[in-house]
């Protein structure tokens, strides 16, 4: 009986084991992008010259005239935007930029608003007391210390209440022409890593290898550019890698193929 028993059981394990080795070779199943920890990843990234050129040649290809999304008329805007775009979306903050700019004109409107009229004005991007107190706080340096204008240095950048690293990289990239920096967001973090040109998930580390790799001239659409194929083709939980021009230098561990039913 016992010796039954067990013959049963192993069949059992064995189909199962058949059963998930035929769905696995049958489908290529897409997963969350997963950036190693830093230091973690023991192979180098993939950054042969020619293939990083290959790269961009595909980016400038098909995203030409990427640029930042948000709206902005001037770097004081751009730099409240960006402010605004925390935990929130380019098109909400968009929105909510049409009806603010016009009421807070200058540095000094927003430096002595009303905290609980601003707060109400940007409430829809989330987080408004403390956006509300950033860009108050950033404002009244500016109009204070910097004589009404936004500084083009990061490390004066870097003394604004609410202004980190990607911030700054931001303001002085898109707001200024300035490249001094690489700015590394969500989509850079997520793309960077699938095209094998970083192992690392922090956007320090991540800023510094592409800086690294990157021609300077580059640095400022090349972020626009990965940002664009981020939210059209290359996105988080199922990249459309069918549609992706990159997809013959891409071995993405989480690339999608089509499926034949
Ligand atoms: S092939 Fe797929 S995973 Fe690779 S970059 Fe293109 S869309 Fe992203």
């Amino acid at each position: 009986m016992a010796k039954k028993l067990k013959k049963a059981k192993a069949k059992a394990s064995a189909g199962k084991s058949t059963k998930r080795s035929v769905a696995r070779a049958g489908k290529a199943k897409p997963s969350a992008s997963k950036p190693q920890a830093p230091g973690k990843s023991s192979a180098k990234p993939n950054t042969d010259p020619k293939r990083v050129a290959a790269i961009l040649a595909k980016l400038d290809e098909a995203y030409p005239d990427a640029s930042c999304e948000l709206k902005h008329e001037q770097p004081f805007q751009l730099l409240i935007s960006t402010i605004l775009s925390a935990q929130c979306t380019d098109v909400r903050v968009n929105a909510v930029a049409q009806t603010l700019y016009p009421k807070f004109s200058t540095p000094e409107k927003f430096a002595y608003a009303n905290p609980a009229e601003l707060e109400q004005e940007i409430r829809p991007t989330g987080f408004f007391r403390n956006k509300t107190k950033s860009i108050m706080g950033a404002s009244k340096k500016i109009v204070e210390e910097f004589g009404g204008r936004v500084p083009q240095t990061r490390e004066e950048l870097l003394t604004l209440p609410g202004v980190a690293r990607k911030t700054a990289n931001v303001v002085l990239g898109s707001g200024f022409g300035i490249a001094a920096g690489v700015v590394v967001d969500t989509h850079v973090i997520r793309l960077s890593n699938r095209l094998d040109l970083t192992h690392h998930s922090d956007p320090k580390h991540i800023e510094q290898d592409l800086m690294a790799i990157l021609p300077q001239n580059k640095w400022i659409i090349f972020s626009h550019q990965l940002i664009w194929h981020g939210r059209r083709v290359c996105v988080a939980r199922k990249p459309r890698c069918i549609e992706c021009n990159l997809e013959k230098l891409c071995y993405a561990k989480d690339k999608t193929y089509a499926t034949h039913s």
